[in-house]
């Protein structure tokens, strides 16, 4: 369980920041709130993503050898 910087209030631990929604909107409004969480959300996302596509890159590369130039 993460703890809200600001007020430390306990907050998901999946959370993608280490703050709760009121003191980030408290801190950045409404908006821009919103629109961190997404962003990070995303990268979040992308990482994953990134992370389970190298790993199949990986196998494939190691199998089909020395294509490279
Ligand atoms: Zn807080």
């Amino acid at each position: 369980m993460k703890k809200c910087i600001y007020c430390k209030t306990e907050i998901e631990g999946n959370c993608v920041v280490d703050f709760c929604e009121k003191c980030g909107v408290n801190a950045f409004g409404r908006k821009m709130f919103d629109t961190i969480i997404k962003n990070m959300e995303n990268a979040r996302e992308n990482q994953d993503l990134c992370n389970t596509r190298l790993d199949q890159f990986g196998q494939s590369f190691s199998s089909s050898g020395s294509n490279k130039r």
